[in-house]
């Protein structure tokens, strides 16, 4: 993650990591993502906002193939995004993804939950792999849960772990959709820390979230989607202290 000293922000095109360019899909005859357009820079933070079912899940899950599209184009560090196969689990490491409900592998322990991409995907080895995973838990405050299964953790705990073992495969960019949608709320703050801290060092992330804490402290850039439309793009100061759409200005007043 120290890797990241180009300047947030930089708008030289070297430094564009995702790029979306005219991307349309639709889920029969519900067109789900309108001509979207979003370039995404190395280190940058960008927060997703917007009403239930504008399309915001379905955007993530097109940017590491969980989706496909129906036209249009989308790339990471230059290259389209691979159709299938090993170039496929390459990609889906290299775009590390964090959901609502944790996905947690149920019958591994946290500990197989951290390496078990690297030994698969990466093809690390046993003991380095679990070195790093340690390495890992303990940056998300949960080392000593190493050894227990996901249904013995807190919904925070796992979540936690669900974060390292995504970064445990050195991803290039994390995306989270509502990571902490389905947290009890004292757990929320556990969460939205360890990702802060991730922002601080650098990582590049797009996060769909309903907390606009995290959004103003956070975001480089907040992207506000409305019926498969990116409405509305600004800085979270901008956004919150003078959103230009009325779709914005609507959704603002209801959730602030
Ligand atoms: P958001 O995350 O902003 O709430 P989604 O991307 O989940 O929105 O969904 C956008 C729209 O697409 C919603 O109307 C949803 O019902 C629909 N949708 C999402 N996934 C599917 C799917 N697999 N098949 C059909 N419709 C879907
Ligand atoms: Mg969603």
């Amino acid at each position: 993650m120290t890797e990241v000293a180009v300047a947030k922000n930089s708008t030289a095109s070297t430094s564009d990591l995702v790029v979306l360019k005219s991307v349309n899909k639709h889920f029969g005859a519900l067109h789900v993502l309108q001509d979207i357009e979003l370039t995404i820079t190395r280190g940058e933070v960008v927060v997703v906002i917007g009403p239930s079912g504008s399309g915001k899940s379905t955007l993530c899950r097109t940017i590491n193939r969980l989706e496909t599209i129906d036209s249009g184009e989308i790339t990471i560090d230059g290259k389209p995004l691979p159709q299938e196969g090993r170039e496929l689990a390459r990609l889906r490491a290299d775009v590390g993804m964090v959901f609502q409900s944790f996905n947690l592998f149920a019958h591994k322990t946290v500990l197989e939950n951290v390496t078990l991409g690297q030994l698969k995907v990466r093809k690390a080895d046993k003991k380095q792999a679990e070195e790093k995973a340690r390495a890992l838990l303990d940056r998300v405050g949960v080392g000593t849960q190493a050894d227990k299964y996901p249904a013995q953790l807190s919904g925070g705990q796992q979540q936690r772990v669900a974060i390292a073992r995504a970064l445990a495969m050195d991803p290039k960019v994390m995306l989270f959709d509502e990571p902490t949608s389905a947290l009890d709320p004292e757990m929320i703050n556990e969460v939205l820390e360890v990702m802060q801290q991730l922002a601080q060092e650098g990582m590049t992330m797009v996060v769909v979230t309903h907390e606009m804490g995290f959004a103003r402290s956070a975001a480089n850039r907040v992207v506000f989607m409305a019926d498969g439309r990116i409405v509305e793009e600004a800085t979270p100061d901008q956004f919150f202290s003078n959103p230009r759409s009325d779709r914005a200005k609507d959704f603002l007043s209801k959730i602030l």
